[in-house]
């Protein structure tokens, strides 16, 4: 009896899940992994954490809802606490698996761990699950990833083909059964690490039967319509489509979005704010294949660019500057929303990046990782190549962006009403004194 087990990672969700169909078609028997790793609570990496409570009650209610919908067909998820590669090595022992299904990964530690574990099965099934295109169609080293525009005038020219979502498939196969409930294993995480417990004010409700909802609500509102003139507020809930988080950890597929919009424009209207919402979603695209093809430099401080930046990791700035009492109003009123909701609009996180690495000189690395422990929607391929940018080290060559923050508070927060809504006064900006300007010693003679 061939025994298969599917890991799910960035892709929780049942319907259009190639690799799960696939894995399930071949195998007579099967179990459903997610591997918890207690890495992400520790401060390592840029000496944060990777997950904090927003983010980890997102991925919380995102499990909860897969393990409800795995049990109504028959089935379990069983979650490990531990390192990827030891628990997963161990799980295929144990169930005596001959293969191992997980979709395609985007991230470079995420297809190492793949490439590891892979050493312990006959066959490993992938698919690509997380983006609308794969790496075939775009050969990695096909010129048009040195920038957005090219990359974007070559998918639209070529007539790339595009899968439509696969339908759903049957479950009716032997399980291999679970172990422990799923809520015993969170409250032993949070008696452990108290600090994800913390009550977020995020709007998200994790889960693909809350995403499919929140899928036909935008497509039934009049949103869509006028997408990209609203798309740039700095915090209006309805200005852009909120489908990020549930992108993020594969609530939703790609795929299942731009099939939406095309069915929106066949129904209703297709006008440029529904060309639009297609826009971004090639941005994210562009970034998972960028991810793809650079492997660890998406981490690297030089990113892609020949020449190191000119910023360093500054402690005292960059402590203001996540405790949201830096000099500017503005960029802390972001931050503060970003600390108890997980989600800032687009505008926002252009704003708070470009001010942590122009304003404050920052290592721009440090702001990703911080960004990675909070937002409910951090994808890994969307936020490195996102600050990549901002920063001027990624593949686009045109050397960054910069912000004028007081044009920004004119622009966006005119009446300064966003700015009061999430200013907290607790937080008062105290001048670094090794900042040379504040520095009250004449050089003369
Ligand atoms: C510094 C920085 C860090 C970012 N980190 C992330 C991240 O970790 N995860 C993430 O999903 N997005 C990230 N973004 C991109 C963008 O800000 C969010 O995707 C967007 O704000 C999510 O809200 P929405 O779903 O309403 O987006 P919409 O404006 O409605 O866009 C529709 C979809 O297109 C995609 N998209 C839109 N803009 C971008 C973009 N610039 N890059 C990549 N994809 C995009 C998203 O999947 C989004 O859900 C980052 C942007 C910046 C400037």
């Amino acid at each position: 009896m061939k025994t298969g087990l599917f890991w799910f990672n960035a892709d929780l969700r049942l319907d259009d899940n190639n690799s799960l169909r696939e894995l399930l078609n071949r195998s007579e028997c099967v179990g459903f992994v997610y591997v918890i790793d207690p890495r992400w609570f520790h401060p390592l990496r840029f000496h944060q954490p990777r997950m904090a409570a927003p983010r980890w009650q997102f991925l919380k209610q995102s499990l909860s809802d897969l393990h409800r919908q795995l049990k109504d067909k028959g089935h379990a998820l069983t979650l490990l606490v531990g390192d990827p590669i030891t628990e997963l090595s161990l799980q295929l022992r144990s169930w005596n698996a001959d293969l191992l299904g997980c979709s395609t990964p985007t991230g470079y530690f995420e297809a190492q761990q793949l490439s590891a574990v892979a050493a312990n099965v006959s066959r490993v099934i992938t698919n690509t699950d997380l983006t609308l295109f794969n790496s075939v169609q775009l050969a990695q080293d096909h010129p048009t990833m040195t920038s957005f525009s090219q990359f974007r005038k070559y998918v639209e020219s070529s007539d790339l083909p595009l899968s439509s979502p696969s339908p759903s498939h049957s479950f009716e196969l032997a399980s291999v059964a679970s172990t422990e409930s799923l809520e015993t294993i969170f409250s032993r995480i949070e008696e452990r690490w108290p600090q994800l417990a913390t009550p977020s004010q995020s709007r998200f409700q994790g889960g693909s039967v809350a995403a499919q909802k929140h899928l036909i609500d935008y497509f039934s509102s009049a949103n869509a319509a006028c997408y990209k003139d609203t798309r740039n507020a700095l915090d209006d809930w309805d200005s852009s489509t909120k489908f990020s988080p549930y992108l993020a950890i594969g609530n939703l597929s790609a795929r299942q979005v731009w099939s939406a919009v095309s069915d929106y424009e066949r129904k209703h209207i297709a006008n440029t704010s529904t060309y639009w919402i297609r826009f971004e979603l090639l941005w994210r695209e562009y970034f998972h294949h960028l991810a793809i093809r650079q492997g660890p430099k998406s981490f690297r401080f030089q990113g892609s660019a020949s020449r190191r930046p000119l910023t360093f990791f500054n402690a005292t700035r960059f402590a203001q500057w996540c405790a949201g009492s830096t000099e500017f109003p503005l960029v802390n009123a972001c931050m503060n929303q970003l600390r108890a909701t997980g989600y800032i609009s687009n505008r926002a996180r252009q704003i708070v990046a470009s001010c942590l690495v122009n304003e404050l000189n920052c290592d721009w690395r440090f702001g990703a990782a911080y960004f990675e422990q909070y937002l409910v929607d951090y994808d890994v391929a969307a936020n490195w190549g996102n600050w990549q940018y901002i920063a001027g080290v990624g593949a686009d060559t045109r050397g960054g962006r910069h912000f004028n923050l007081e044009k920004q508070s004119a622009v966006y927060d005119a009446d300064g009403r966003y700015t009061r809504k999430w200013l907290d006064n607790s937080n008062e900006y105290v001048a670094p004194w090794v900042d040379a300007v504040d520095w009250p010693i004449a050089l003369s003679d």
